[in-house]
């Protein structure tokens, strides 16, 4: 099974995303994740989507389709994947679908997560994510301890969550990411949630939507 998450920065796209691939046994693919790894390892990728990420707009198709197909080809993803910010543009869109053709599969289902502007706002300037397994957080206990739950890493501040960077993420995902919310309703893919309100109010909607369509059957 292949599911994507569609939303703007903030939506709780990596959360969700990370929560559904877990509860349906799928491996998850996070880009943005990727990109800051290789940023923080210093790499070749790192050195070349740095200023991109840093700006807030995104990185070019080759490098990320390349960067995403090659992850997809991984044994871990033979079972299915989710995909966390991923496609981000039509092209992208159409070269995934182009991708899980040569292999027989396709796009099951598309989470749209449905979250209002100030919400998102709101909720990206609060945010602080761990460094090591880029968990993101908002307000709560392990906020102010200052550590991930998970790993113990260290919890920061993403540079591109500062105001005006956040302000060009919203424009280049309304500009380039929200189309793909219509090419989705077209193939009948799409299926829209709820995503105002606490982490588990969202797992909720989510998992309602799936339990229909008979993606998770408990
Ligand atoms: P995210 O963690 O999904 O919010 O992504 C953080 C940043 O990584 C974005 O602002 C882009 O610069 C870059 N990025 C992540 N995914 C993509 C993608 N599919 N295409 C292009 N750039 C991306």
């Amino acid at each position: 099974m292949y599911i994507v998450f569609l939303g703007a920065p903030g939506a709780g796209k990596g959360t969700q995303a990370a929560n559904a691939a877990r509860e349906l046994g799928l491996t998850a693919i996070a880009s943005g994740d990727m990109f800051r790894q290789a940023i923080e390892r210093g790499d070749r990728l790192g050195l070349k989507v740095k200023d991109y990420l840093e700006k807030g707009v995104l990185v070019p198709d080759e490098i990320t389709t390349e960067v995403v197909l090659e992850r997809m080809s991984s044994p871990d993803c033979r079972g299915g994947v989710v995909f966390d910010g991923f496609p981000r543009n039509l092209k992208q869109a159409e070269v995934l679908d182009e991708a899980l053709k040569r292999q027989n599969n396709i796009i099951d289902w598309v989470v749209y997560i449905k979250v209002s502007d100030t919400e998102l706002i709101k909720r990206l300037s609060e945010r602080l994510v761990c460094r090591k397994c880029q968990t993101p957080y908002g307000k709560g206990a392990a906020y102010t301890e200052g550590k991930c739950q998970k790993c113990g890493g260290e919890l920061y501040q993403r540079p591109d969550d500062n105001i005006e960077t956040v302000k060009e993420r919203l424009k280049v995902y309304f500009n380039k990411t929200a189309p793909l919310i219509e090419y989705y309703k077209k193939s009948g893919k799409l299926l829209e949630v709820d995503g105002e309100g606490g982490v588990d109010k969202v797992s909720r909607n989510i998992t309602g939507v799936l339990r229909k369509r008979e993606c998770i059957t408990r």
